[in-house]
């Protein structure tokens, strides 16, 4: 290790990595372990995207492509952009990558500089602070919790601001916690950085999954903002294309430009076969997007009462994304089976080792005492996690 570059040395190892590498032993000696620990939908790809693919295949389209992504993807994402988020980009203004992942460092490693800040909201989706990390920046961690529905006040946000202050990372509707900032309260934020020289890095992969009478809003239509805002997505979530890796942001050309340099140097284009079933994607019947997003509202609504129901658990309801974000503070400090649960980290942990139901504890995204459950699975699957979990507290 002393070999090692001190960016990677001062690289964070997943906390989620001991529990999930258990749960794939545990199952390789053939117990019945239920994974709610995933970050991708249990559907399919849509046929038309795979035929697509296969096409691209068999006509050769199977070199390189433009650097930035082909002409015809990046205009068919600055039109799926327009019609969800109501802002207008040209294609110059979208560069594709190789996942929501990659656009994402792009635009972190093009603004931030050593010693820049970058505020992020906690629970946060754990790869923020070590992209910020690995671009020599400073992450400002930001709070949350269930009695504030995982979201921050414009208070905060302003008593967190100094001079070094750059960026700020808002993640809505969020993973882990599913909460969806509303108009109000994106507005109430931006009006605490306009004119400040700060910029957004809006993640908005899960923009499509929102429940109930929920209406995500990007920080990009507040007026006088679009020139900060960076907004990346990708069809990793909404189309169940987590393996394709495609993604981008749309932004100012000077901050697409930027990213592309970077990108030119790295990898590249993302895969051209790929770039093909994304077009087919966007432009193709978006049912099946609203069909699987009623799916994931009768499982969250499966999962809100039913972990509620579980003495020591509480849940906020989530309002997008697919996962859920309970409370497991009710627990700790007891022990339970010989087992001391001193933190989520250890129920995770417990959870998995003698009632075979793997989950994320909330340490992996800056927050101690919640436990993170993806409901990508079958309600069956769902079902039998939460009376596991059920036995395991009573
Ligand atoms: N942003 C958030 C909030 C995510 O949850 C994920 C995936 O887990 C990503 C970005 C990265 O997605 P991709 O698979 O497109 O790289």
């Amino acid at each position: 290790a002393r070999f090692l570059a001190k960016r990677v040395l001062r690289m964070q190892e997943s906390e989620t990595m001991r529990i999930t590498a258990l749960a794939k032993k545990m199952k390789a000696e053939g117990h019945d372990v239920i994974s709610l620990s995933a970050g991708e939908p249990d559907f399919p790809t849509p046929d038309f995207a795979c035929e697509a693919a296969i096409h691209a295949v068999q006509t050769g389209f199977t070199k390189y492509t433009e650097n930035a992504g082909t002409p015809e993807l990046r205009k068919a994402i600055a039109e799926s952009t327009k019609a969800d988020l109501g802002v207008a980009y040209l294609p110059e203004e979208v560069i594709v990558s190789n996942g929501g992942k990659q656009a994402i460092a792009n635009a972190i490693l093009a603004l931030c500089d050593d010693e820049d800040e970058v505020i992020i909201p906690a629970p946060y989706w754990v790869s923020f602070p070590e992209m910020v990390n690995l671009a020599g920046g400073k992450s400002v961690v930001l709070e949350t919790s269930l009695e504030s529905n995982f979201k921050i006040t414009p208070e905060q946000l302003q008593s967190a601001l100094t001079p070094k202050t750059k960026i700020l990372i808002l993640n809505s509707p969020s993973n882990p916690t599913g909460a969806v900032y509303s108009e109000a309260e994106v507005r109430a934020l931006m009006s605490v950085i306009k004119g400040k020289g700060i910029f957004v890095i809006s993640d908005e992969m899960y923009n499509k999954l929102v429940y109930g009478n929920t209406q995500p809003f990007s920080p990009a239509k507040v007026e006088g903002m679009r020139d900060w805002v960076i907004v990346s997505n990708a069809v990793s979530k909404t189309y169940s294309m987590t393996g394709w890796r495609v993604g981008w942001i749309a932004a100012p050309k000077w901050i697409v430009n930027a990213c592309g340099k970077i990108q030119s140097q790295m990898t590249s284009n993302a895969a051209s076969v790929s770039q093909k079933a994304a077009i087919a994607a966007l432009t193709g019947d978006q049912s099946i997007v609203d069909a699987r997003r009623r799916e994931f509202e009768k499982r969250r609504d499966f999962m809100h009462r039913a972990l509620n129901e579980i003495p020591g658990v509480s849940a906020a309801l989530p309002e997008g994304a697919f996962y859920i974000f309970p409370s497991v503070k009710g627990v700790l400090g007891k022990t339970i089976e010989g087992k001391n649960l001193a933190s989520s980290l250890d129920v995770a942990e417990f959870l998995l080792e003698k009632h075979y139901v793997a989950t994320v504890p909330g340490e992996a995204f800056g927050a101690q005492g919640y436990l993170r459950l993806s409901y990508a699975a079958s309600i069956e699957n769902l079902e039998k996690a939460v009376s596991r979990m059920k036995k395991a507290f009573s």
